[in-house]
């Protein structure tokens, strides 16, 4: 099955809003094994929005497009399209309801606007929107693409614009209507991977990236990770399951610890996973990270049994103050250094009695300082009194470079961690 997406919105062609809903919908053909080989742009304009629906499904089976579908008078994009087939829109009276329903409850008077929202095209299937009022809408197509709900061949499905609505009428209307039509079931995997390149990775398992078996595999580089996602069809779930279930053993076997998750965990929820299963409390030191590294292992539910401090000690002043860090380091090595980034680690441990310490001392840019280079970057971690560092050189804006630190702290840890205290086995709950 073949899908394309066509973005609607003046706004997303002015550059005034990001189109994450792509971006949505792009991983989610990938999750459901669904090819995608194009997508489309288009302004609030109803001669350009037919074209591209028309071009569109001259090449993919399932055209998806989202926005236009609110209230206001550059919202046609359900016009637009029922009027290339011809179909007249019709009241649905239970999308009327809904929609009358809210303005009662909010004591608001509903304009004539609004009841557009309720206007779909004759024939088509309606996708109720959990977070809305505009419905989402599929108009099924035969092989001569005329409306027609037998032999169906392709379709059209028109999603709302607002992301969590876009995403809701997705998941719970169009997303199970094309699981069903497909009548393969598409299962995948997601393992990712930490401490590696995208291509060292790729060399690794280039035969199993390169297979023209039933199982494919396809690498994501993201920051400091590499995610790769796992697909195969089958009759049922489990017929799916099994063909995958080798390719993951082969790739874990490959690359060991450092594939941290093959569940929807994120790193900084595998480290606090380690963490957690080890008793281990934390404590953060930083200084170019500014509290970011914070701020990832926070985002973690149930991490306070873990985390009871972090500092951000980014002046030569709180480097001493706060993290213990000689004076004589500072002056003979400069605050970006290993032996500053060292001091750091052992004092927090010593300070804080944690038993896991991180630190991170660099030059996020944009200029040179004490004569050390932009992206020069120092981290540092201590585990039971042992204290592991590494130097970084990191490339790009000073967004970048701390985002790069904040990752490759977390797989230091993780690494040190697991060296230190053994390899944890997999087998929680979110693990394929
Ligand atoms: P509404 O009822 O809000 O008008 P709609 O279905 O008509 O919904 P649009 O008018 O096209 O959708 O977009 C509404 C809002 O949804 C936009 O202002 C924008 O914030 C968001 N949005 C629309 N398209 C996208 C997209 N492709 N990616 C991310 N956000 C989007
Ligand atoms: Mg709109």
């Amino acid at each position: 099955m073949t899908a394309e997406t066509i973005c609607v919105g003046t706004e997303l062609l002015l550059g005034n809003i990001v189109n994450t809903n792509a971006v949505y919908l792009a991983k989610e053909y990938a999750k459901y094994g669904i090819s995608s080989y194009s997508q489309t742009v288009v302004g609030d304009n109803a001669e350009r929005i037919k074209t591209a629906v028309k071009d569109a499904l001259g090449r993919a089976d399932v055209v998806v497009v989202s926005g236009g579908l609110g209230p206001t008078q550059d919202d046609i994009t359900k016009e637009c399209v029922a009027s290339i087939f011809d179909l007249p829109l019709k009241l649905d009276s239970a999308s009327m309801t809904k929609i009358e329903a809210f303005f009662k409850k909010r004591g608001k008077a509903m304009s004539e606007n609004n009841k557009r929202q309720a206007m779909i095209p004759e024939g088509a299937k309606i996708l109720e929107n959990g977070n809305g009022l505009a419905p989402g809408v599929i108009i099924e197509l035969d092989k001569d693409l005329k409306p027609s709900d037998k032999d169906v061949s392709k379709c059209v499905i028109l999603l709302p614009g607002p992301p969590e609505e876009l995403r809701n009428v997705w998941e719970n209307g169009a997303a199970p209507y094309l699981k069903a039509r497909s009548g393969n079931v598409i299962e995948s995997v997601m393992v990712k991977i930490c401490g590696r390149a995208e291509s060292e990775v790729a060399a690794i398992l280039d035969d199993l990236i390169d297979s023209k078996g039933p199982v494919t595999v396809a690498p994501y580089a993201g920051t400091a990770e590499v995610h790769l996602r796992v697909t195969a069809g089958g009759e049922d779930e489990k017929a799916a399951r099994k063909l995958i279930k080798p390719v993951v053993k082969e790739i874990k076997a490959r690359l060991g610890d450092s594939v941290y998750t093959t569940g929807d965990k994120s790193l900084e929820a595998a480290v606090v996973e380690l963490l957690l299963a080890n008793s281990l409390t934390v404590t953060t030191v930083e200084s170019c990270t500014g509290g970011l590294l914070a701020g990832r292992i926070i985002n973690v539910p149930g991490v306070s049994e873990i985390y009871k401090a972090g500092y951000i000690t980014y002046s030569n002043k709180a480097k001493r103050k706060l993290a213990g860090v000689s004076r004589k380091s500072l002056d003979k090595y400069g605050a970006v250094s290993s032996q500053v980034a060292s001091e750091m680690a052992k004092g927090a441990t010593t300070l804080y009695k944690a038993d896991v310490a991180v630190a991170v001392s660099g030059n996020a840019g944009p200029e040179p300082s004490e004569g050390k280079p932009v992206g020069l970057v120092y981290i540092a971690v201590n585990v039971a009194g042992k204290v592991s560092v590494k130097e970084f050189n990191f490339s790009g804006d000073r967004a970048k470079i701390r985002d790069l630190s904040v990752s490759n702290a977390l797989i230091m840890m993780r690494q040190c961690i697991l060296e230190y205290y053994g390899r944890m086995t997999f087998g929680s709950a979110d693990e394929k």
